[in-house]
């Protein structure tokens, strides 16, 4: 795995300089497929989709930002940024409760963009469960009317006859307890290469588990 360069952006709200990490080139060794769909790989750490400015906290998506050119590294051509002598500090990566707060219709300019977030969000809220020791897990606090929301948004947006809208359903459905409806989800799927991941997801269903699980 090798770091590309730093790249420098205006904050589409506050207009102060943020930066992000780019990589020149990764792979997926050790990379770990999640029920999910999200797949976990640390050998190609990819810049955020949607990053949260280090300045005033808002989130925008980075590739609509407006690029800025007049900063230099400060030392190795990959290391941080520096403009008019002043570091210029990273984007992060928004926290469950940032993608909620930045979710409204001006947020989205279509639906698979609108797709995509709502799917990031997910994503954050199980990534406790994705570390080597998780924090004990308790499905009654996860269940927050803005989490149950942004699953019902998901499940209204997956309406096409897709395999990869059925395993997304069916898992989304599962997170919420809503074991035959995921079954049924589960049933439509028909591509041979994904029977293997559906036997694995009914037999969560069978156990009543509705946490996020590695693949084998
Ligand atoms: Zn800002």
């Amino acid at each position: 795995m090798l770091p590309g360069p730093q790249k420098a952006i205006y904050c589409p709200y506050c207009e102060q300089v943020l930066s992000y990490q780019t990589l020149s080139s990764g792979n997926t060794f050790g990379a770990t497929r999640w029920s999910d769909g999200k797949q976990v790989a640390p050998m190609m750490p990819l810049p955020p989709d949607i990053a949260k400015c280090a300045h005033c906290a808002q989130c925008f998506w980075l590739e609509t930002a407006e690029a800025c050119h007049d900063c230099e590294p400060t030392s190795h051509w990959t290391g941080p940024l520096i403009r008019k002598g002043i570091p210029v500090p990273l984007v992060s990566v928004p926290t469950e409760q940032d993608y909620y707060d930045a979710f409204c219709a001006d947020f989205f300019e279509d639906k698979d963009q609108e797709i995509r977030a709502r799917v990031l969000a997910w994503w954050r809220c199980n990534d406790p469960q994705r570390l080597p020791n998780p924090p004990p897990f308790d499905w009654k606090a996860r269940k927050t009317e803005l989490w149950r929301d942004n699953l019902l948004s998901l499940e209204y947006l997956l309406d096409e006859q897709t395999d990869e809208h059925y395993l997304m359903k069916a898992e989304i459905f599962r997170h919420q307890g809503y074991y035959d409806s995921a079954e049924s989800c589960l049933r439509a799927v028909k591509t041979p290469e994904l029977q293997g991941i559906v036997k694995q997801m009914k037999q969560w269903c069978a156990e009543g588990n509705t946490r996020v699980m590695p693949l084998l």
